[in-house]
Protein backbone atom coordinates (compact mmCIF):
# COMPACT_ATOMS: atom_id res chain seq x y z
CA UNK A 1 0.00 0.00 0.00
CA UNK A 2 1.01 3.84 -0.96
CA UNK A 3 2.23 5.80 2.24
CA UNK A 4 -1.06 7.81 2.55
CA UNK A 5 -0.10 12.03 3.55
CA UNK A 6 -1.01 13.13 6.50
CA UNK A 7 -2.94 15.95 5.99
CA UNK A 8 -5.37 13.38 3.83
CA UNK A 9 -5.06 10.94 6.71
CA UNK A 10 -6.57 13.25 8.69
CA UNK A 11 -9.02 14.19 6.65
CA UNK A 12 -10.42 10.74 5.89
CA UNK A 13 -10.90 10.55 10.15
CA UNK A 14 -13.27 13.67 9.55
CA UNK A 15 -14.96 12.40 6.31
CA UNK A 16 -15.37 8.75 6.59
CA UNK A 17 -17.03 8.80 3.16
CA UNK A 18 -13.87 10.32 1.57
CA UNK A 19 -11.41 7.68 -0.40
CA UNK A 20 -8.25 7.75 -2.00
CA UNK A 21 -8.88 6.68 -5.61
CA UNK A 22 -5.27 7.52 -7.14
CA UNK A 23 -4.70 4.13 -8.20
CA UNK A 24 -7.83 2.95 -9.23
CA UNK A 25 -7.43 6.06 -11.45
CA UNK A 26 -4.26 5.06 -12.77
CA UNK A 27 -5.67 1.91 -13.99
CA UNK A 28 -8.70 2.15 -16.12
CA UNK A 29 -10.77 -0.64 -15.83
CA UNK A 30 -9.76 -1.68 -12.42
CA UNK A 31 -12.27 -2.28 -9.90
CA UNK A 32 -12.77 -1.91 -6.16
CA UNK A 33 -15.22 -2.41 -3.61
CA UNK A 34 -15.57 -1.04 -0.42
CA UNK A 35 -18.05 -1.04 3.09
CA UNK A 36 -18.00 2.26 5.18
CA UNK A 37 -20.31 2.60 7.93
CA UNK A 38 -20.64 6.06 9.11
CA UNK A 39 -22.95 8.62 11.10
CA UNK A 40 -24.37 11.90 8.61
CA UNK A 41 -25.65 14.44 9.91
CA UNK A 42 -28.66 16.73 8.12
CA UNK A 43 -30.66 13.52 6.24
CA UNK A 44 -34.38 14.65 6.80
CA UNK A 45 -37.61 15.17 5.15
CA UNK A 46 -40.40 16.52 6.14
CA UNK A 47 -41.85 12.88 7.85
CA UNK A 48 -39.15 10.63 8.60
CA UNK A 49 -35.14 11.29 9.51
CA UNK A 50 -32.08 9.45 10.29
CA UNK A 51 -30.95 9.71 13.16
CA UNK A 52 -27.41 11.63 13.63
CA UNK A 53 -25.75 8.71 15.71
CA UNK A 54 -27.68 5.92 13.55
CA UNK A 55 -25.12 4.95 10.97
CA UNK A 56 -25.63 4.93 7.45
CA UNK A 57 -23.90 1.65 5.47
CA UNK A 58 -22.59 1.71 2.37
CA UNK A 59 -21.53 -1.11 0.05
CA UNK A 60 -19.96 0.37 -2.83
CA UNK A 61 -17.79 -1.09 -6.43
CA UNK A 62 -15.85 1.77 -8.14
CA UNK A 63 -14.96 1.11 -11.34
CA UNK A 64 -12.28 2.98 -13.02
CA UNK A 65 -13.66 4.39 -16.29
CA UNK A 66 -12.13 6.88 -18.80
CA UNK A 67 -14.05 9.71 -17.76
CA UNK A 68 -13.76 8.91 -13.79
CA UNK A 69 -14.96 6.76 -11.45
CA UNK A 70 -18.01 4.83 -11.94
CA UNK A 71 -20.21 4.17 -8.57
CA UNK A 72 -22.50 1.38 -8.18
CA UNK A 73 -23.81 1.09 -4.48
CA UNK A 74 -26.42 0.50 -1.72
CA UNK A 75 -26.70 2.41 0.85
CA UNK A 76 -28.92 1.39 3.62
CA UNK A 77 -29.94 3.54 7.10
CA UNK A 78 -32.79 2.95 9.63
CA UNK A 79 -34.87 5.96 9.64
CA UNK A 80 -37.26 7.30 12.51
CA UNK A 81 -40.79 9.31 11.26
CA UNK A 82 -44.14 10.29 12.85
CA UNK A 83 -47.00 7.86 11.30
CA UNK A 84 -48.92 10.32 9.06
CA UNK A 85 -52.04 8.95 10.29
CA UNK A 86 -51.99 8.29 13.79
CA UNK A 87 -48.76 10.67 15.03
CA UNK A 88 -47.08 7.49 16.89
CA UNK A 89 -43.50 7.34 16.38
CA UNK A 90 -42.31 4.91 13.78
CA UNK A 91 -39.27 3.62 11.84
CA UNK A 92 -37.93 1.82 9.06
CA UNK A 93 -34.92 1.03 7.37
CA UNK A 94 -33.98 2.72 3.99
CA UNK A 95 -32.25 0.54 0.98
CA UNK A 96 -31.34 2.66 -1.79
CA UNK A 97 -29.52 1.16 -4.85
CA UNK A 98 -27.36 3.82 -7.19
CA UNK A 99 -25.15 4.19 -10.22
CA UNK A 100 -23.11 7.46 -10.46
CA UNK A 101 -20.26 8.59 -12.18
CA UNK A 102 -18.05 10.84 -10.67
CA UNK A 103 -15.54 13.25 -12.77
CA UNK A 104 -13.34 15.78 -12.63
CA UNK A 105 -14.97 19.44 -14.26
CA UNK A 106 -17.93 17.60 -15.04
CA UNK A 107 -21.46 19.00 -15.35
CA UNK A 108 -22.43 19.11 -11.25
CA UNK A 109 -26.51 18.61 -12.34
CA UNK A 110 -25.48 15.12 -13.73
CA UNK A 111 -22.18 13.67 -12.14
CA UNK A 112 -20.79 13.83 -8.90
CA UNK A 113 -17.67 15.86 -8.41
CA UNK A 114 -13.71 13.67 -8.19
CA UNK A 115 -10.98 15.45 -6.57
CA UNK A 116 -7.79 14.44 -8.18
CA UNK A 117 -7.05 10.96 -6.35
CA UNK A 118 -9.89 11.31 -3.61
CA UNK A 119 -13.43 10.56 -3.91
CA UNK A 120 -15.64 12.31 -1.32
CA UNK A 121 -18.61 9.56 -1.58
CA UNK A 122 -20.86 11.64 0.83
CA UNK A 123 -22.54 13.08 -1.20
CA UNK A 124 -23.95 10.27 -3.15
CA UNK A 125 -24.86 8.80 0.36
CA UNK A 126 -26.84 11.88 1.10
CA UNK A 127 -28.51 12.56 -1.61
CA UNK A 128 -29.69 8.61 -1.89
CA UNK A 129 -31.34 8.76 1.58
CA UNK A 130 -33.19 12.00 1.16
CA UNK A 131 -34.53 10.68 -1.99
CA UNK A 132 -35.41 7.16 -0.42
CA UNK A 133 -36.67 8.97 3.02
CA UNK A 134 -40.09 8.19 3.20
CA UNK A 135 -42.35 11.92 3.15
CA UNK A 136 -45.70 10.37 5.02
CA UNK A 137 -44.29 7.00 6.82
CA UNK A 138 -47.08 4.75 8.42
CA UNK A 139 -46.78 2.60 11.54
CA UNK A 140 -48.19 -0.01 9.48
CA UNK A 141 -50.84 -0.16 5.83
CA UNK A 142 -53.77 -1.18 8.40
CA UNK A 143 -53.33 2.25 10.65
CA UNK A 144 -56.97 3.33 11.38
CA UNK A 145 -55.88 6.99 12.31
CA UNK A 146 -57.16 9.70 14.70
CA UNK A 147 -60.54 10.50 14.77
CA UNK A 148 -60.93 13.83 13.36
CA UNK A 149 -63.33 15.04 15.63
CA UNK A 150 -62.18 14.02 18.94
CA UNK A 151 -58.26 12.59 18.45
CA UNK A 152 -58.97 9.46 19.54
CA UNK A 153 -56.11 6.80 18.55
CA UNK A 154 -58.74 4.31 16.66
CA UNK A 155 -56.02 1.63 16.90
CA UNK A 156 -56.56 1.76 20.28
CA UNK A 157 -60.63 1.89 20.57
CA UNK A 158 -63.27 2.78 18.62
CA UNK A 159 -64.48 6.11 19.40
CA UNK A 160 -68.68 6.95 19.49
CA UNK A 161 -68.20 10.66 17.19
CA UNK A 162 -71.10 10.31 14.50
CA UNK A 163 -68.66 10.05 11.46
CA UNK A 164 -69.19 13.58 9.62
CA UNK A 165 -71.55 12.78 6.53
CA UNK A 166 -70.29 11.85 3.23
CA UNK A 167 -71.72 13.96 0.35
CA UNK A 168 -71.59 10.76 -1.36
CA UNK A 169 -73.65 8.99 0.84
CA UNK A 170 -75.75 12.18 1.90
CA UNK A 171 -76.68 12.24 -2.56
CA UNK A 172 -77.90 8.57 -2.15
CA UNK A 173 -80.20 9.16 0.56
CA UNK A 174 -81.66 11.98 -1.18
CA UNK A 175 -82.02 9.85 -4.05
CA UNK A 176 -83.74 6.76 -2.62
CA UNK A 177 -85.96 9.46 -0.35
CA UNK A 178 -87.31 10.94 -3.31
CA UNK A 179 -88.30 7.46 -4.74
CA UNK A 180 -89.85 6.34 -2.06
CA UNK A 181 -92.38 9.19 -1.75
CA UNK A 182 -92.87 9.42 -5.41
CA UNK A 183 -93.82 5.68 -5.49
CA UNK A 184 -93.29 5.47 -8.95
CA UNK A 185 -92.19 2.04 -10.27
CA UNK A 186 -93.10 0.66 -6.90
CA UNK A 187 -96.02 -2.05 -6.82
CA UNK A 188 -99.23 -0.69 -4.78
CA UNK A 189 -99.09 -1.80 -1.20
CA UNK A 190 -101.03 -5.13 -1.20
CA UNK A 191 -102.64 -4.05 1.99
CA UNK A 192 -104.53 -0.91 0.09
CA UNK A 193 -105.47 -3.25 -2.93
CA UNK A 194 -106.90 -5.84 -0.13
CA UNK A 195 -108.89 -3.69 1.81
CA UNK A 196 -110.69 -1.82 -1.20
CA UNK A 197 -113.86 -3.47 -1.82
ZN1 LIG B 1 -50.33 4.96 12.60
ZN1 LIG C 1 -64.08 10.42 17.85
Amino acid sequence: MESTRGAAGRRRDAHPFRVEVGDLRRQPGKVRTLRIGAPLSELAVSGSAVPEEEPVELEARLESVHEGILVTATVRARWRGECRRCLKPTSGELVAEVRELCVEHGDEETTYRLDGDELDLEPIVHDACILDLPLAPLCGEGCLGLCPECGADRNLEPCSCVPAPDPRWAGLSVLTGGRAESGGGRPRPRQGADGSP
